[in-house]
């Protein structure tokens, strides 16, 4: 008999279950989903609806993620985990299902503020800020954005100035997650006028000069802190820069790092919205039958599921590929475009199916899209992926 025949007498199937990614992973990997699928639902999930509406995500989860080896865990030694890019990947989906903020805590301690130390800083840098990150005793954020330079970070206006041994920071950076709850941040800045010109440093938040202000009203990411960084004439000395970070690349690559944690993320958002609507249409009656039983109904399941699978099967491809030679940055945008777009259209056709009840924080399809809107935005918008993407097919550079 075939090992692939369908298990007998089952007739329901879980989305991915139908696709059998599952056969995709080896036992270590599905036992890391599974325990932080196990945290999601127990530690996370009976809270989000709360943190969502106060628009808040306690500093403290920090040292859970931490306990859980969730922090920075694709990175060697300094008490990191050293799992492989697939394990990371499917954490990230599973924190995603629990909601966006949980998995951007954890990209950006571990993929921007921890990897740009790692892969950029000094053996005193490391020492001194792996470790305590590691364990979520200190969390960092990564500042690049500006307020008018977000797409195009080239353009930063944050310069660094030598003062005698010292820098001196000066300027603003925008979006900043994070921002209020870190201790050390990661700000880039111009040192001269060239590309070549821009430098990491390493900036503890109780310096002088240096505030972080809450960005409130916010639509998307509510459980996730988000905030504007000031730096007025931050006096650091000369062990505060990152040392091979040399030229714009740097941030780059970090941000290359965090898009591919996205890549597997957002279909974590997208997997829990198709769960809550697959049981809510089986629940619910109208014209006197289970919405699941209309063809209607049961062709937008099918489409979405699909698009699940296959940003499923995409996601543990480039994961292999990250795991083995490495994926290029072309690769892994077309991850991150397709994922998180499709992602979307599934959080917003799963809201269409629970109808008024869908409106509302008790169901999380609407929250999943809404929390989407900004992964669509942040690192690199959808539209600087297909513009990465058209210049790897043509030779030419669309950008501006
Ligand atoms: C919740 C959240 C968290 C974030 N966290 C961080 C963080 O931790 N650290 C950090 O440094 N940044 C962070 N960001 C910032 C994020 O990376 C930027 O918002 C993003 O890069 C877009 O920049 P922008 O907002 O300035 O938009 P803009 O660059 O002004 O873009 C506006 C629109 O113009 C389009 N556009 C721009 N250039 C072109 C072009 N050449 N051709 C066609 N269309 C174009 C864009 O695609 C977009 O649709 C975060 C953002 C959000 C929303």
């Amino acid at each position: 008999m075939s090992t692939t025949a369908a298990p007998a007498k089952k007739d329901l199937y879980d989305p991915l279950e139908l696709f059998a990614t599952d056969r995709l992973l080896d036992s270590d990997e599905r036992d890391i989903a599974a325990t932080v699928r196990k945290f999601v639902d127990t530690r996370l999930r009976p809270n989000i609806e709360d943190w969502f509406e106060s628009a808040t995500l306690p500093k403290e989860l920090g040292k859970e993620f931490g306990q859980l080896g969730l922090l920075g865990m694709h990175l060697q030694g300094y008490g990191c985990a050293g799992t492989n890019a697939v394990s990371y990947g499917l954490a990230c989906m599973e924190l995603e299902a629990g909601d966006s903020g949980f998995r951007s805590f954890v990209s950006v301690q571990g993929s921007l503020s921890m990897f740009s130390i790692y892969r950029y800083g000094s053996d005193e840098q490391k020492n001194e800020w792996l470790p305590r990150l590691a364990t979520g005793e200190a969390i960092g954020c990564f500042g690049l954005t500006e307020p008018d330079f977000g797409s195009n970070p080239a353009g930063m206006r944050t310069r660094a100035r030598r003062d005698g041994g010292d820098w001196v920071l000066d300027g603003t950076k925008m979006w900043i997650t994070n921002g209020n709850l870190a201790d050390v941040a990661t700000v880039w800045a111009r040192t001269g006028d060239g590309n070549r010109d821009i430098s990491g440093f390493l900036v503890p938040t109780d310096t002088p000069g240096f505030t972080a202000n809450v960005i409130h009203k916010k639509l998307s990411l509510r459980a996730s802190v988000t905030s504007e960084l000031v730096l007025d004439n931050v006096r650091l000395p000369a062990s505060a820069q990152l040392p091979e970070a040399t030229s714009l690349g740097a941030p780059l690559s970090c941000l290359n790092e965090a898009r591919f944690g996205i890549v597997f993320g957002a279909l974590g958002a997208a997997r829990d919205s198709l769960e809550t609507a697959i049981a809510y249409a089986r629940e619910r009656e109208v014209f006197d039958r289970p919405l699941s039983s209309f063809q209607l109904t049961q062709e937008k399941l099918a489409n979405m599921t699909l698009e699940l699978g296959k940003g499923m099967l995409l996601a543990v491809h480039l994961g292999r590929m990250k795991d083995a030679e490495g994926a290029r940055p072309e690769q892994i945008s077309l991850g991150k475009l397709n994922n998180v777009r499709e992602a979307l259209a599934i959080a917003r056709e799963c809201r269409t199916l629970l109808g008024g009840s869908g409106i509302t924080l008790e169901y999380s399809p609407l929250r999943h899209a809404n929390n989407l809107e900004s992964v669509l935005t942040y690192e690199g918008t959808s539209e600087m992926h297909l513009l990465s993407i058209g210049r790897a097919l043509t030779g030419q550079a669309a950008f501006r």
